[in-house]
């Protein structure tokens, strides 16, 4: 599962990071994916990660 924040929507908040650290980490405000292809174990954090966004910046492919 590979996951992308859209870099111009994404505004920084930290939520993304703070449900899912393993995989996002907001650097100078913008929250980066440091895990790709997201192994199984953290797909269903960076899911609720996703669904959690509030400017719906995190989107994935299978
Ligand atoms: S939850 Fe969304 S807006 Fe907030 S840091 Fe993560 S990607 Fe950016």
């Amino acid at each position: 599962m590979i996951f992308k924040v859209e870099q111009d929507t994404c505004v920084g908040c930290g939520a993304c990071e703070s449900t899912c650290p393993e995989v996002f980490e907001v650097i100078d405000d913008k929250s980066q994916v440091k895990l790709n292809p997201v192994p199984k174990e953290f797909q269903s954090p960076a899911l609720s990660a996703e669904d959690g966004c509030p400017v719906l910046a995190i989107s994935h492919q299978e």
